[in-house]
């Protein structure tokens, strides 16, 4: 669907968690907005604040000096109330009110699904992908993933120090909530014995069989990555029966929120540049309810319901009768993404068991 309303005033606001790279976004919306003479309204603290008419106009200048900070200048909330169908039709009101031609929102697929309902309710949304999990199925990539996998891979490079020198073995949990997207990557590039993650099932004893013998043939220290989609103490309870088994002594590190933080690496720097040019650009083509997606190496809309949909097929939630709604073409297009993607981290999983000696 298409708009011809003309766009000269859009809102933004950032929601969900925080991602490295959301601010080198929001530069990127201000400055194409203002190229295009188009008015910029930066709501603050996500849904919440525009319920609330939390809202800071941003001049050109605003975007200056912010492409290389972490967080988000506008700051980000979840909303409850927001997720109900009279939240909705209050922040459609405040659109409005605000004489907004159009939304901008940056943050995850559940702030796509409130986009969708804002579109629903006449308000054109576009959507751009930000969050370190890359948990977002209509993308190849999201905004923070990079850099999230970076500060991962400079911590382990540090804790690989200690495991050496006192011969341990070492268990890393890592963000990425459902996800094994970044424990699968950095397992590989920080040379872990092995990544265990949500996705796949995993055998302990093999594990600890292969820790013994890599013992024996000298190796001194061992990662092993867990995802934190696993459970909380997963970890804990993983080192603790690595120990007992082989007799090497284990430790557990949780990294946390630290992975939310910090600078935004190149690669999410030019993501969010492309994104967030392209974002108004997809209001300014008339887009309703779209979400920019980067996909191989250029940048491309769909439509957040194709998005929504997607999600829902690959969480296993969609019921038949969906399924039924969707085109024979459709259906096999989301099938093919979904196990695309699949295929890719069962290749990563085979390299990291290929190199583990
Ligand atoms: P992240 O992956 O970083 O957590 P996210 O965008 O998925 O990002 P959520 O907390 O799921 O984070 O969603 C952000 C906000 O979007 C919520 O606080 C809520 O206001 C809105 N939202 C989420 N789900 C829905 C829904 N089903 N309907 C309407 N609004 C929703």
């Amino acid at each position: 669907m298409r708009s011809d309303v003309k766009i000269k005033r859009i809102g933004v606001l950032t929601s969900g968690g925080d991602a490295p790279g959301m601010n080198a976004a929001l530069r990127a919306v201000i400055r194409t907005a203002h190229r295009k003479k188009i008015e910029v309204v930066g709501i603050l603290n996500g849904y919440s604040g525009l319920l609330e008419g939390n809202t800071k106009v941003l001049s050109k200048r605003d975007g200056s000096y912010i492409i290389n900070r972490g967080g988000t200048i506008l700051y980000t909330a979840r909303s409850e109330v927001f997720k109900t169908p009279e939240g909705v039709k209050q922040g459609a009101e405040m659109c409005r009110k605000l004489e907004l031609d159009g939304l901008i929102v940056l943050g995850g697929d559940g702030t796509f699904r409130g986009a969708y309902d804002l579109a629903n309710e006449g308000i054109p949304c576009v959507g751009i992908p930000c969050t370190i999990d890359n948990d977002v199925c209509c993308t190849d990539k999201t905004i923070g993933f990079d850099t999230a996998m970076n500060t991962v891979v400079e911590l382990a490079d540090k804790i690989r120090d200690t495991g050496e020198s006192h011969s341990r073995c070492i268990i890393i949990e890592v963000m990425g909530r459902k996800a094994g997207d970044i424990a699968l990557h950095t397992a590989v590039a920080i040379g872990a014995t092995c990544a265990v993650v949500p996705e796949y099932p995993f055998d302990r004893d093999e594990l600890v069989n292969k820790i013994i013998n890599s013992r024996a043939g000298g190796k001194k220290n061992f990662l092993i990555v867990v995802a934190e989609g696993l459970g909380k103490d997963y970890g804990i309870e993983l080192a603790k029966y690595i120990e007992e088994k082989t007799n090497i002594e284990s430790r557990f590190s949780c990294f946390g929120y630290t992975q939310r933080g910090g600078s935004p690496s190149l690669s999410d720097r030019v993501l969010a540049s492309t994104m967030g040019c392209a974002a108004v650009y997809a209001l300014l083509d008339g887009c309703v309810g779209d979400v920019v997606v980067s996909k191989g190496s250029s940048i491309e809309t769909v439509e957040m319901k194709y998005a929504i949909q997607l999600e829902r097929l690959a969480k296993g939630k969609m019921t038949e009768a969906e399924k039924s709604e969707l085109s024979p073409g459709t259906f096999y297009e989301m099938s093919k993404t979904l196990a695309d993607r699949m295929a890719y981290k069962s290749y990563l999983k085979g390299v990291i068991e290929k190199l583990s000696l």
